[in-house]
């Protein structure tokens, strides 16, 4: 569970059942400073004048505020829509992709107007009756650290549960799912745990669970029946990084239960960065062993029209053949989504 340094309160929010319940979480715990924003200023009250600080201060910062226009960013191709929950993380994962995305907000947004999220929601599946529409409530997020004293996932998946033709999913590297356990869920949300070898989460994830414990909590939402997948990603080819992985998948089939109700399934990224992102990893993390030299990537175009740096042609080959080749040995009920 994510317990903040700091916790800025955007106007009216405290008006909010969430943000309600944040103040009533926290109200006595003298380590935390509670401030009331008069003017929505957030930078103002995030000390650090450059970036390396700022991040710091900022991924120890919870923002209450309320999401005003109502229109949702697409998600293509993992979902419809982004819903627009929560934005940022507390982990500090090196090569993150919200290091570039939210570089200049890393601090953790809830938005407590869930209420006009959710109807919002309900246009958007009203509109693409009787197609299905599902939600990511992960895109610019991990939600999970959070939901202990906010709820957020709770309503949402209980008003999911409710719907016909909406679906939701997320992501999360984390293991704060104790309230998700009992919900009558209905098959509509999937839960997707990302997991990388030991040494990766060592090397790179900061401030995230250890393998073991995120498997541990994605077993308990199977077996809450929940549609679960894993993400293993991003992969680093290293010395040793078969051996790696494949005890990775081993790990995870013994922990598995003799039942589930639903496919594992399983996605599979290698790791690939931008110019752009390179640049402010390098800021943040100036000691960063991260991968990145150009002579061993092919530069590539993708479908947002900038290039990313991936591993060469021959070494993605060589990824999708272990991974195939090991999941099928290892697994019986899994669907492999893509392995990229
Ligand atoms: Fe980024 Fe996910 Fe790591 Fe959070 S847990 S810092 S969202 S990669």
């Amino acid at each position: 569970m994510f317990i903040p340094k700091r916790i800025l309160f955007q106007k009216n929010t405290l008006d909010y059942k969430i943000g309600r319940n944040i103040y009533d979480f926290f109200k006595t715990n003298n380590n935390i400073e509670m401030i009331q924003l008069s003017n929505n200023r957030i930078k103002d009250n995030i000390p650090g004048e450059y970036l390396y600080d700022f991040y710091r201060e900022g991924k120890k910062t919870l923002v209450v505020g309320i999401k005003k226009g109502i229109k949702f960013q697409t998600c293509k191709p993992s979902a419809h829509y982004q819903l627009p929950l929560i934005s940022g993380c507390t982990g500090q994962c090196e090569y993150c992709y919200l290091n570039t995305n939210l570089g200049d907000k890393p601090y953790i947004k809830i938005n407590v107007n869930i209420e006009d999220i959710l109807s919002q929601a309900q246009n958007y599946i009203d509109s693409r009756f009787p197609e299905k529409t599902i939600f990511e409530g992960s895109a610019t997020s991990d939600p999970i650290p959070i939901e202990p004293y906010t709820n957020s996932l709770k309503q949402t998946i209980e008003f999911f549960s409710n719907s016909e033709n909406g679906h939701f999913r997320f992501v999360t590297k984390y293991t704060d799912i104790d309230s998700l356990l009992h919900i009558n869920h209905r098959n509509k949300t999937e839960i997707r745990f990302t997991l990388n070898t030991e040494k990766v989460i060592k090397n790179y994830e900061n401030k995230t669970p250890s393998l073991e414990k995120r498997i541990d909590a994605s077993i308990r939402l199977i077996n809450s029946a929940y549609p679960t997948g894993f993400i293993i990603a991003p992969i680093f080819i290293y010395d040793n990084w078969k051996e790696d992985y494949f005890n990775l998948l081993l790990k995870l089939k013994k922990s598995l239960p003799k039942h589930i109700s639903h496919p594992i399934t399983f996605e599979i990224i290698s790791h690939r960065y931008t110019q752009r992102a390179k640049n402010i990893i390098k800021e943040i993390f100036p000691e960063t062993k991260l991968p990145m030299e150009e002579k061993e990537r092919i530069f590539k175009y993708g479908q947002f029209g900038y290039g990313k740096f991936l591993y060469p042609k021959n070494e993605i080959i060589e990824i999708q053949n272990f991974f195939e080749t090991q999941i099928k040995a290892i697994f019986n009920n899994y669907i492999i989504k893509y392995i990229i």
